[in-house]
């Protein structure tokens, strides 16, 4: 399986971050030896000192579709979830100055977490809401109808560029509030009331 991750997809993270505005979304793609493995503690990588989190809507792939018109992308997933794209913020700030991909900011083992998958149908997906806690306040507080391509257009605009298949999963933005984690600091991700995952980093 493969990891699809969508980037500035919310107006006020890519302010936060005072990136430019893109004309279409920002792809990226995570091994599958990114996915921190269920109850393991995320440890900060030695190569940075700024990971940050990311709290995002996750969509699981259903079936294998390519060049899916935007209008059937529904028929391609079941189950959304929340899970943080963890990324080492310095190293990505590296890749960026020098016109590189960012890879090693945002793929390396651990990079992923995946938390529970709900099915579709529990949810209004053009209006989800969903938090990340850190030590029990709240740090990303998301909604999807913020998104500036919404999951059907990124299924649709993804599946131009690679066949999707069953079991992939599509990390689809971060709004803003995103920051970086310590030691011993507590994770928790919120999609509407549901509890998706808690993590802990060491
Ligand atoms: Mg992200």
């Amino acid at each position: 399986m493969k990891i699809i991750c969508i980037g500035r997809n919310y107006a006020k993270h890519i302010e936060e971050l005072a990136n430019e505005r893109p004309e279409s979304p920002v792809i990226f793609l995570k091994p599958d030896s990114a996915i921190l493995p269920k109850n393991n503690p995320f440890f900060i990588p030695p190569f940075s000192n700024d990971v940050h989190y990311e709290v995002e809507v996750l969509v699981k792939i259903n079936k294998v579709g390519k060049h899916i018109a935007a209008r059937f992308a529904h028929k391609y997933y079941d189950e959304v979830g929340l899970g943080i794209d963890f990324t080492a913020r310095d190293v990505q700030a590296l890749c960026k100055e020098k016109g590189l991909p960012w890879e090693k900011a945002k793929a390396f083992d651990g990079s992923a977490i995946v938390g529970q998958f709900f099915s579709k149908t529990e949810f209004d997906l053009e209006n989800l809401s969903f938090q990340l806690l850190k030590n029990d306040e709240v740090v990303q507080d998301g909604n999807t109808k913020a998104m500036l391509w919404k999951i059907d257009e990124l299924i649709s605009y993804v599946s131009q560029y690679f066949t999707l298949k069953k079991g992939d999963l599509i990390f689809t933005g971060t709004p803003a509030g995103v920051g970086k984690v310590k030691e011993n600091d507590e994770l928790i991700g919120i999609i509407e009331d549901q509890k998706a995952f808690q993590i802990r980093v060491k």
